[in-house]
């Protein structure tokens, strides 16, 4: 029995008694805090998350209050893992103690509302086919200046439309070694980012790869793993495990850097079943991002395209898919394209999932240096790979004012990859008006 919480099951962030306790309180994770270095409170560093986490274990705090609001403070961008001499898995832990925290603190209206719109099932389909309604009649764009959470809301979807205005392709070269893929479809890739799918498939056939269906796939996990339902996230990460191992294809391809490291993440969800957990692992060791693929095909398209891009690294696929830099090899490969690194790419931009609508505030101050340095850049266009990060960071230049279109890697990818053929194949237009 906890005594403060009143609690008489087990806390996860506790079960593992080594995850806690690795934490030596060096504090060299501090600096690469975001919210630590918004914000300069101790409680809101990794050290002092984990100082909390134990203080709720150990029966002397409650859920509620403290423990849960420097929790939900947490971007959950894995940023203090990689600095960490103790190898503290923070982000295990912190999924454990979210875990817990909803348990036995609830969780609040909206984020339920938008796992449930967001994430799936027959709900989702109407809930996004009226945000492409929003979008493609231009009430999302004139509903970004307003302000507070509906203006970021608005922004946000607005910024799901494709933004960069590149050049036509000219041409093309396709060959390469044959592999086999199956693409996650995922929930708001699926939904509001079907251009970027249909610019991945393009992409990966110019480089030689042939897609497998895998029908039966969902939803990866993230968003409920991020908002403490970890039941519901082991189900999606056991269906989608059935589906993939059906389609037979050799590499299981996101394009959502967050469901690419959540996805790696399975064997670590689904360990308490020791079947399940060998499983999980095979799936993980079988996830790349496509542009992981891409570049390690090496074909260079023909087509040229005069552009200077300023790339950010999506957390997650720095920390947990460990493919920071695919995206920019990828894009190297096309003639005339300058890629350069923002000087904060591996700094999260604040979008973190649902973060940006839960705690809009404090996403907008960690956003607000990367958006400095897109401004003193003078890029002719920002190219990122999770849809988070392209909604966080498109909705911040919208709201600055800052005319620079953002861009998933692969539709940059498949203006010059793209080989002429019918409409259905071609690759999606990136000017404004996604349907
Ligand atoms: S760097 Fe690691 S060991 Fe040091 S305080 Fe941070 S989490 Fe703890
Ligand atoms: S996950 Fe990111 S925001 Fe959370 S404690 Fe670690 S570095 Fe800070």
């Amino acid at each position: 029995m906890n005594p403060a919480t009143g609690a008489s099951a087990v806390l996860r962030v506790g079960e593992d008694g080594e995850g806690l306790a690795a934490c030596v309180h060096c504090g060299l994770c501090l600096p690469a805090c975001p919210t630590f270095e918004v914000l300069r409170e101790e409680n809101d560093s990794p050290r002092g998350r984990i100082y909390l986490m134990r203080l709720l274990v150990e029966g002397r705090i409650p859920a509620l209050g403290a423990f849960s609001r420097h929790v939900d403070r947490c971007l959950g961008c894995r940023a203090c893992e990689a600095v960490c001499p103790a190898g503290v898995r923070f982000g295990m832990l912190l999924e454990r103690a979210r875990e817990d925290r909803r348990r036995w603190a609830g969780s609040s209206p909206l984020s339920r509302l938008m796992l449930w719109g967001l994430s799936g099932g027959r709900a989702s389909r109407v809930v996004y086919a009226l945000l492409r309604f929003l979008r493609r009649t231009g009430m999302a764009a004139a509903g970004a200046s307003l302000p507070g959470r509906m203006g970021v809301a608005f922004a946000m979807l607005a910024a799901t439309a494709p933004g960069a205005r590149l050049p036509e392709p000219s041409g093309t070269e396709s060959s390469g070694k044959l592999q086999s893929y199956a693409l996650l479809e995922g929930c708001v890739m699926g939904g509001l980012f079907r251009e970027v799918h249909t610019a991945t498939r393009l992409v990966l056939s110019a480089c030689g790869y042939v897609e497998h269906a895998a029908p039966g796939q969902g939803c990866c996990g993230a968003l409920h793993a991020h908002s403490g339902f970890g039941a519901g996230a082991r189900k999606l990460a056991r269906r989608n495990i059935d589906a993939f191992e059906r389609s037979g294809a050799g590499w299981l391809v996101v394009n959502s850097a967050g469901c690419g490291a959540a996805m790696k993440e399975y064997p670590e969800w689904l360990a308490e079943s020791p079947a399940w957990r060998e499983r999980a692992k095979r799936l993980a060791s079988a996830t790349r991002d496509f542009a992981e693929l891409v570049a390690d095909a090496h074909v260079r398209p023909e087509a040229e395209l005069s552009l200077r891009l300023a790339y950010d690294a999506p957390c997650h696929l720095v920390y947990g898919l460990g493919a920071a830099d695919a995206p920019m090899r990828a894009l190297s490969l096309i003639p005339g394209v300058q890629v350069e690194r923002l000087p904060s790419a591996d700094r999260c931009c604040g979008g973190a999932g649902l973060y940006a609508l839960l705690q809009p505030d404090l996403a907008e101050r960690v956003l607000a240096p990367k958006l400095e340095e897109i401004r003193s850049g003078d890029y002719d266009a920002v190219t990122t790979g999770n849809p988070g990060c392209i909604m966080q960071i498109g909705a911040g230049l919208r709201r600055a004012r800052l005319r620079v279109p953002v861009a998933h890697p692969a539709e940059v990818l498949a203006r010059a990859y793209a080989p002429p053929g019918p409409p259905s194949m071609a690759a999606p237009k990136l000017g404004p008006g996604r349907p």
